[in-house]
């Protein structure tokens, strides 16, 4: 076994979990990393090394743990020792008024102080610490009963394992709210848009579903965050006003509501509300209003709730940006997979600040149960990173002789027939030349996330297969400069760019060209997922459902889909004909999967004869791994790796005390 040549004590260990600690703060509380993200991972890796060599100093706390648990069969239900209130919602300055006044009357006073904040719109939590550690999250359920999902709360990088600061409370039960930062919902989104799978409506049906998974693996890849506003329980006893609440929160290294105000008056409350509208486009997550709550906690406590809304404060909400527009006309898309989606056409019309003209009506029920007809006027709705979406029709301004809309019987691209299948809303057409999906296919191949040729965008395409000059992908290799010129608004300059461009496309990575080949269900990740396992094309169209299943993180749908792929003539042989062409998918090189070996981060000197390797293969299986190898021998060295008639560096090591490694152990330690 290896020893560490200057053993490594406990006290090292906490004091690096001490460090990634405070860098945490840093990074999720204070907003201020001072070091890149590249030195955090390695102090990770660092401290998982660590963690290996001694597993018996690891503490729930690590950040190693905060994925440790095995999916369950169900959540546990948990009665909430101080009931988790909502907020009643105000939606006019009047009522806010109203509330303002009604505060003036109940404490008896009118000079007093109020904590505005802004109103997540995530999913409310209540979260524990028991002696400054993380011990259980639950959900608001119905307020009374939560559901137990402490392993997936604890997968939230954000939220602390164990406390920060001093005279920490034996007991704190905090409220927050878990949200979807808008920038990985956008990222998620799009690669379940590429793997053709429903899109989440918003950053909070993402964030309810993620924390409801019952594998904590999987939540930990939603990537979810989280923040707190409030104490529900508090040991010591030492708060007095919501603004000592927030204080308290942050220094104890919990997350803590950006953009709080301590308002006076009526005036200075809609000023924040105000203020907040403003700045809502430009936060990186939802918000749906503000909250006002009065700032005294014992006056809270005295004023106490009604039912199940506490009276001491209020959410003004805001609304939601709608217009209200024509339906011109209903049309229908065909995807690439031949999946058909009606689609609103728009009178233009501006809302929250773009032009929307037109909006997905998603499937054949959805229009059918609300009744949308051409010719109707309809209600739009748009909020920050959300899709438009019809939300409801104005019956009394609906024209004489409009029709219920149905879905046509055949496709409006090919005139194939179309198909249902009783388990799925989705009708498809299944005529794989059907020029609609051959198209969307070349979009899709030739699109930034897969073979990313610049200048070839839709319109390009649809003029290129409109003419015949391409139906499959590998038809984009044999573009001429005779075929490009007959294309509106090419000219001499474009035609070269767009060559250029296509030849640059044929060296991709092999996940990307995985991606571009548009297989059922599977996304970026997945594509990733597979090319760093199969290592090229010819060995991912031979493996079995079960071989792709032993993969980590590929499901049964995927691998299914993935066979199917692979067994259908004409797929393998547009393949081959990519690769005729000129396309040459990258090997993929195996990283990160050597990210805890015990060679990384050391440094080796090699002596002697090496039966099965030579030196040269042994120092890359060692930087493979993330070792250092030098030539010479020093005190900096960690192993000496002695084979057969070692020289003098083995005395060397002798007297420095450098760990000896023998030819078998090396081995099995690779
Ligand atoms: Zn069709």
């Amino acid at each position: 076994m290896i020893t560490e040549k200057y053993t490594t004590s406990q006290q090292d260990y906490e004091r690096l979990l001490q460090e990634i600690w405070e860098h945490n703060k840093r990074y999720y509380i204070d907003s201020k990393p001072t070091i890149s993200d590249e030195e955090f991972d390695a102090l990770l890796r660092r401290l998982s090394e660590m963690e290996k060599a001694h597993p018996e100093w690891v503490t729930p706390n690590s950040p190693t743990q905060r994925v440790n648990e095995t999916p369950t069969a169900s959540f546990k239900t948990v009665t909430h020792s101080i009931p988790m209130m909502s907020l009643a919602n105000t939606y006019s300055e009047e009522e806010l008024a109203e509330f303002v006044n009604r505060m003036y009357k109940l404490v008896g006073r009118s000079d007093i102080a109020f904590s505005c904040e802004l109103k997540m719109d995530g999913v409310a939590v209540s979260v524990r610490y028991e002696k400054g550690l993380y011990v259980r999250g639950v959900t608001r359920g119905d307020g009374k009963k939560g559901e137990d999902v402490t392993a997936n709360i604890r997968t939230i990088a954000a939220l602390p394992l164990q406390l920060y600061g001093e005279n920490l409370p034996d007991l704190l039960e905090v409220r927050g709210e878990v949200f979807m930062p808008h920038k990985v919902f956008a990222m998620l989104n799009e690669q379940k848009k590429n793997a053709e799978e429903a899109l989440w409506a918003n950053p909070r049906n993402a964030a309810s579903g993620s924390l409801k998974l019952l594998d904590p693996q999987e939540t930990a890849k939603r990537q979810l965050s989280i923040v707190f506003y409030g104490v529900a329980e508090d040991s010591s006893q030492q708060l007095k006003s919501q603004f000592e609440t927030h204080a308290f929160i942050s220094s104890h290294g919990l997350p803590a509501l950006p953009l709080l105000a301590k308002c006076r008056s009526l005036d200075e409350i809609w000023a924040f509300a105000e203020k907040v509208r403003k700045q809502r486009p430009s936060l990186p997550f939802d918000i749906d209003g503000i909250v006002v709550k009065l700032d005294d906690l014992r006056e809270q406590q005295h004023i106490g709730a009604t039912g199940k809304n506490p009276r001491w404060a209020v959410a003004y909400k805001f609304a939601a940006e709608q217009a209200v527009t024509k339906i011109c006309d209903i049309t229908v898309q065909v995807g690439r997979t031949g999946v058909l989606t009606p689609v609103a056409e728009l009178e233009p019309v501006l809302v929250a600040g773009s032009t929307i003209s037109r909006a997905t009506l998603h499937n054949e029920e959805e229009v059918q149960r609300k009744d949308f007809r051409i010719g109707d006027t309809v209600t739009i709705e748009k909020g920050g990173d959300v899709i438009p979406k019809v939300v409801s029709v104005h019956l009394n301004l609906r024209p004489a002789n409009t029709v219920r809309w149905t879905m046509p019987a055949i496709c409006p691209s090919c005139g194939a027939p179309i198909v249902r299948h009783a388990d799925e809303v989705a009708v498809r057409c299944l005529n794989p030349h059907c020029n609609d999906q051959k198209l969307g296919r070349l979009i899709h191949f030739a699109s930034k996330g897969a073979m990313d040729i610049e200048h070839l965008g839709e319109k390009a395409l649809e003029q290129l297969a409109n003419r015949g000059l391409i139906t499959t992908p590998s038809d984009i290799y044999k573009l001429t400069v005779n075929d490009l010129s007959q294309l509106d608004g090419f000219k001499e300059k474009s035609i070269q760019n767009l060559l250029s461009s296509i030849e640059k496309s044929k060296e991709i990575p092999l996940s990307r060209f995985i991606m571009a080949l548009g297989i059922k269900h599977v996304g970026a990740g997945t594509a990733e997922l597979l090319a760093v396992n199969a290592g090229d094309i010819d060995s991912l169209s031979k493996w079995s459902e079960e071989e792709l299943m032993a993969i980590e993180g590929v499901g049964p749908k995927v691998a299914s889909a993935v066979v199917e792929y692979f067994r259908d003539k004409h797929n393998l042989d547009e393949i081959a004909k990519l690769l005729e062409c000129g396309v040459a998918p990258q090997k993929t090189v195996v990283k990160h999967s050597y990210r805890d070996h015990p060679f990384s981060g050391k440094t080796f000197a090699l002596t002697g004869t090496l039966q099965n390797y030579t030196r040269v293969e042994a120092a890359n299986l060692i930087k493979e791994r993330g070792g250092k190898v030098s030539e010479s021998i020093s005190k900096k060295t960690d192993y000496l790796v002695a084979g057969e008639s070692p020289g003098s560096k083995l005395d060397k090591a002798g007297a420095l005390g450098v760990c000896i490694l023998e030819e078998a152990e090396f081995t099995r330690l690779i």
